[in-house]
C-alpha cells in the first residue's frame, strides 16, 4: 500500500482569462453550480433540461427539436456530428484553415470516411470559390464541414454562403461554432445548417466540458437511415435521443453532469437577459476598443480586418520580443492569461480572447495597460 498523502484543498489563483478559452466565468454561474445535486431523472432536473433546450435554441437561433448539450467538451460535440453523419466510404469535403479544420479531417478518417481537403492559408477565411470547385470535382461528396470561427487564428468564415454552396451540390453541412456561439451572428435555421456544435467555455462563459449541439430534420433522417451502426455507443444520436427527447419519455442513457448543467443553464439565462444581438454588439464594441489601443501601440493584427473575429484577436509578436517571457510577466504581475500561437503560429502570434464575460471594458483596459508596460 502506498503512503497516505497529505494534500490540502486546491485554491486556484484569481486570473483574468483573455486567452482562446476558457473565458472568465461569472460568479452567478459558479454559484449555480454549487446548488444541491439532485438525481438526473428527478422531475425538477428534467424540467431544467427542457429549459436548457429552449435556451440553446434561442442561442443557436433554431427551432430544431434535437438541440441539447452533449456531456463532454467541444471535441465530443465535434465527434458526435462526425460519427453520426459519416459512414465508412463516405466522401467528406473538409475546409481547413487552421488547427480545428485539421481535427475535423482526423474525425473523418476515424469514421472510415474519405476526406477531400479544401485548404486555405492560416489566418484567412475559407474561400467559397475553392469549395465550389471541390464540389464540382467530387459530385459524390456527402458532407461539407468547416469551422465558422477558427480559434487558432482568429479568422471568421462566411458560414451562410458555404452552407448555401454545399446544399446546391446536395451535401449536408457540419459547422464548428465552438468560438462563434453567443459572440458573433450565427443563425442556424436561416442559414439552414444541418449539424452544428459549440462549447460551453467560450462566448457562453460557462465552465468547460459541455458541448451544445443542434441537428436539422434532414440530419436526423440521415442518421436514422444509416446502413451501418454508429461506431460510438455514447455518441449514437439514436440512443441519446431517448434521454434528451420529450420530458415524458425520458430514459436513462448516461448520468448527466448535473451541476455543470446548472451552470450552463445560468449562463444561458444571462445571455437571454442580455439579448443575443446585444451580446454580439458588445463583442464587436469591445473589439473596437482593443483595436484602437493596439493601433496606438503599433501592434499588428494577423487577420485582415474584414475577416476578423471580434472575440479572438490574433496579434503578431513584435520582432525581437521573447514570447514566453512576456506571457510569464503578464501572468505573474497582472494575473492575466493570454493565448499562445498553435502549430506553425507558435512564437509568431498571441491570441487575445474577448469572449463572453471576458468581453468587458475593464479587461480591454487591463490588457492594453499590461502589454504596454511589459513591452516597453
Ligand atoms: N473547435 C474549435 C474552433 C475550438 O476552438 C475548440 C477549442 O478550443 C474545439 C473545437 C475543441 O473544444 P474543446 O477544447 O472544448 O474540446
Amino acid at each position: 500500500m502506498s503512503d497516505q498523502p497529505h494534500i490540502q484543498s486546491f485554491q486556484p489563483p484569481h486570473r483574468t482569462l483573455m486567452g482562446p478559452g476558457p473565458s472568465d466565468v461569472h460568479q452567478r454561474v459558479l454559484d449555480a453550480m454549487a446548488r444541491p445535486t439532485v438525481g438526473h431523472l428527478d422531475p425538477a432536473f428534467v424540467g431544467m433540461m427542457e429549459e436548457l433546450k429552449t435556451l440553446l435554441r434561442y442561442a443557436f437561433q433554431t427551432n430544431n427539436d434535437l438541440t441539447f448539450p452533449v456531456s463532454g467538451p467541444g471535441s465530443v460535440g465535434m465527434e458526435t456530428c462526425f460519427v453520426n453523419l459519416v459512414e465508412p466510404g463516405d466522401k467528406v469535403i473538409v475546409c481547413r484553415n487552421g488547427v480545428f479544420g485539421g481535427r475535423m479531417v482526423e474525425n473523418v478518417k476515424r469514421c472510415g470516411g474519405v476526406p477531400v481537403l479544401v485548404d486555405d492559408a492560416w489566418g484567412s477565411a475559407v474561400d467559397s470559390g475553392k469549395l465550389e470547385d471541390a464540389l464540382k470535382a467530387n459530385p459524390d461528396a456527402k458532407v461539407v464541414a468547416f469551422v465558422h470561427a477558427e480559434t487558432s487564428t482568429g479568422a471568421q468564415s462566411d458560414a451562410k454562403t458555404l452552407v448555401e454552396i454545399a446544399h446546391r451540390h446536395g451535401c449536408l453541412t457540419i459547422v464548428d461554432a465552438v468560438t462563434s456561439l453567443g459572440g458573433t451572428p450565427l443563425k442556424v435555421d436561416e442559414w439552414e445548417v444541418d449539424a452544428i456544435y459549440s462549447g460551453s467555455q467560450k462566448c457562453l462563459s460557462c465552465t468547460p466540458g459541455l458541448s451544445p449541439v443542434s441537428f436539422s430534420a434532414r440530419a436526423i433522417e440521415t442518421v436514422k437511415n444509416r446502413k451501418t451502426v454508429v461506431q460510438s455507443w455514447f455518441m449514437d444520436l439514436n440512443l441519446v435521443l431517448g434521454y434528451w427527447s420529450a420530458a415524458t419519455k425520458r430514459t436513462y442513457h448516461h448520468t448527466a453532469p448535473i451541476n455543470a448543467l446548472y451552470g450552463l443553464h445560468e449562463s444561458l439565462v444571462m445571455l437571454q437577459n442580455e439579448g443575443l444581438e446585444n451580446s454580439w454588439n458588445r463583442h464587436a464594441h469591445n473589439y473596437q476598443a482593443l483595436k484602437a489601443g493596439f493601433d496606438a501601440m503599433g501592434l499588428k493584427f494577423f487577420v485582415q480586418e474584414d475577416q476578423r473575429l471580434p472575440q479572438l484577436n490574433a496579434i503578431c509578436i513584435p520582432e525581437g520580443i521573447d514570447d514566453a517571457e512576456v506571457r510569464r510577466r503578464l501572468l505573474q504581475d497582472y494575473n492575466l492569461e493570454i493565448g499562445v500561437g498553435l502549430g506553425d503560429m507558435a512564437g509568431k502570434i498571441w491570441r487575445l480572447g474577448l469572449m463572453g464575460y471576458s468581453s468587458r471594458p475593464e479587461n480591454v483596459l487591463l490588457a492594453l495597460r499590461a502589454l504596454d508596460e511589459v513591452l516597453t
